[in-house]
């Protein structure tokens, strides 16, 4: 089965850009999908409308075997991790992983030993009472991630979270990012405008322009040489 089905998919913002324009599009359960094309071509607005931030002004999206189209962010078993981490400054690392089963409602209990738990796999265990101005960039990527990975989403949805990262960092969140797809089995859409980063990581690539699918397949098939 798809993890993510998108049929005819249009978003049209209010100021007339079309920045998707009918895009169908299948992502298989368990995959590892980057979407990859020059800045505009409208992969972040794609990215939100399966996170439901932004509605659809046509078309439909599935996630598993519901349709989510007209569904809230809440509804949907998605966790986004965005470009700039987005972390709350004023809580501390815990505060900020547990902040999603807050909102799910878990108690206190739970939430705390979940958040130990996401932080231990992730490495943060030590910086658990730091505040997010006190981490390298590095340490507040993998924090971003343990926020997104707390409630065990079906889809995890990556806007170029690589891309504040230095080189070494980069490689290292690189090999993360793909044991936890081996080892936690998420499908993950991942955002980039960087060919190597798609190469490296991705099972299959879409390569976007003007809010379209110009070509879709495994890394080889899309870069083969003419
Ligand atoms: P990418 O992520 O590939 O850089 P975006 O999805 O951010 O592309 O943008 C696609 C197109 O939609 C661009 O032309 C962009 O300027 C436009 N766009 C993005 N967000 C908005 C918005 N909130 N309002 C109006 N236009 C937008
Ligand atoms: P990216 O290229 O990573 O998508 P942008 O710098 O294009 O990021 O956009 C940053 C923010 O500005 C996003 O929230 C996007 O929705 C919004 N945005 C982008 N283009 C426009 C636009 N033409 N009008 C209004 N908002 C926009």
């Amino acid at each position: 089965m798809s993890a993510i089905t998108m049929r005819d998919l249009t978003k049209v913002y209010p100021n007339g850009v079309r920045a998707l324009d009918a895009l169908d599009l299948e992502i298989a359960d368990g995959e590892f999908f980057a979407l990859l094309g020059p800045s505009g071509c409208g992969k972040t607005t794609l990215l939100r409308t399966i996170a439901g931030l932004e509605v659809a002004s046509g078309g439909d999206v599935h996630i598993g075997d519901r349709a989510v189209t007209n569904l809230p962010p809440g509804k949907r078993d998605v966790a986004m991790v965005f470009q700039d981490y987005a972390l709350f400054p004023h809580m501390t690392v815990q505060e900020n992983i547990a902040y999603p089963l807050r909102i799910k409602k878990m108690d206190r209990r739970g939430r705390a030993e979940k958040a130990a738990e996401t932080a231990d796999e992730l490495g943060l265990s030590a910086l658990l009472q730091r505040r997010p101005g006190q981490l390298s960039g590095g340490q507040q990527q993998r924090v971003a991630l343990a926020r997104a990975m707390a409630c065990h989403p079906q889809v995890f949805l990556l806007d170029e979270p690589l891309s504040n990262l230095d080189a070494r960092l980069r490689l290292e969140a690189r090999t993360f990012l793909k044991r936890l797809q081996r080892e936690l089995g998420v499908t993950t859409v991942f955002v980039t405008h960087d060919q190597a980063e798609a190469l490296a990581l991705a099972d299959r690539i879409a390569v976007m322009e003007g809010g379209r699918i110009r070509q879709v397949g495994t890394p080889t098939e899309v870069f083969r040489r003419p």
